[in-house]
């Protein structure tokens, strides 16, 4: 379990995945649940049964591998194809297991293209988890595709409305194209 969550946690120092929290471009309610999944706080499966409840300890989105922090937000492969998905639409190439070290040291990237990509992942965590209820109340999965485009467009709509007359050309054409 630690080995996968050093990903997270950049390393034995909490300054990494504090900039993927506490990005401007995150809503509140995605910040929230991105900072209790960085501390394992949320109440995934392995939790409840460690705390005497009789669950099913199958992961409702695979159902496939038993559910803990680190399989619904790293190995899942359902979260490793929405992942892709979005890294695909932001025309990114990051592997899942070096977010935070990326978003901390990506030294070729455009600051734009960094603040994007930070917040679609924060709220793709997000809507991983929504996800999760749903499909552990109505075993109905929502499809990937609609995921990330909801994901997207949310991001985009509160950069817009920030200060999207004041990018660079070459970043107000990577915008625009999304
Ligand atoms: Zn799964």
């Amino acid at each position: 379990m630690k080995s996968g969550y050093d990903w997270v946690r950049g390393f034995h120092t909490s300054v990494p995945w504090c900039h993927l929290v506490w990005n401007t471009l995150n809503l509140p309610k995605t910040s929230f649940i991105c900072w209790a999944i960085m501390h394992c706080r949320l109440l995934t499966k392995d939790r409840l049964i460690r705390m005497g409840m009789n669950v099913d300890p199958l992961c409702d989105i695979c159902r496939v591998c038993s559910e803990d922090h680190q399989h619904l937000f790293v190995d899942c492969s359902y979260f490793l194809y929405y992942f892709k998905l979005l890294l695909d639409s932001l025309r990114l190439n990051v592997q899942p297991a070096t977010v935070a070290h990326w978003f901390s040291n990506a030294r070729n990237v455009p600051k734009l293209q960094k603040r994007v990509f930070g917040a679609t992942y924060v709220a793709l965590l997000y809507q991983i988890w929504m996800c999760r209820n749903e499909a552990r109340v109505s075993q109905f999965v929502r499809r990937p595709e609609i995921v990330v485009q909801q994901v997207l467009n949310g991001v985009k709509l509160r950069f817009q409305r920030l200060n999207v007359s004041k990018l660079k050309h070459r970043d107000s054409v990577w915008f625009l194209s999304l």
